[in-house]
């Protein structure tokens, strides 16, 4: 098996693993509450999504909190 030559420089390590930064998920504000979501998700936090009610929150289990 071939050896590499040379132990790699801290600089040279270090130029290489800048392209390997974690990306930050893409995200958007709900149009009706201004919650940040996820694009092209409903909304976790009135339910909403593209101006409907798409899912049912029991509302009434959070205000008990
Ligand atoms: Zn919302």
């Amino acid at each position: 098996m071939a050896v590499p030559f040379r132990r790699t420089s801290k600089t040279k390590k270090r130029m290489r693993r800048t392209h390997l930064k974690r990306k930050v998920n893409a995200m958007t504000a709900c149009p009706k509450c201004g919650a940040t979501l996820q694009p092209h998700r409903a909304c976790t936090k009135c339910g909403y999504y593209k101006g409907k009610e798409v899912i049912k929150l029991q509302e009434t289990e959070e205000e008990g909190k």
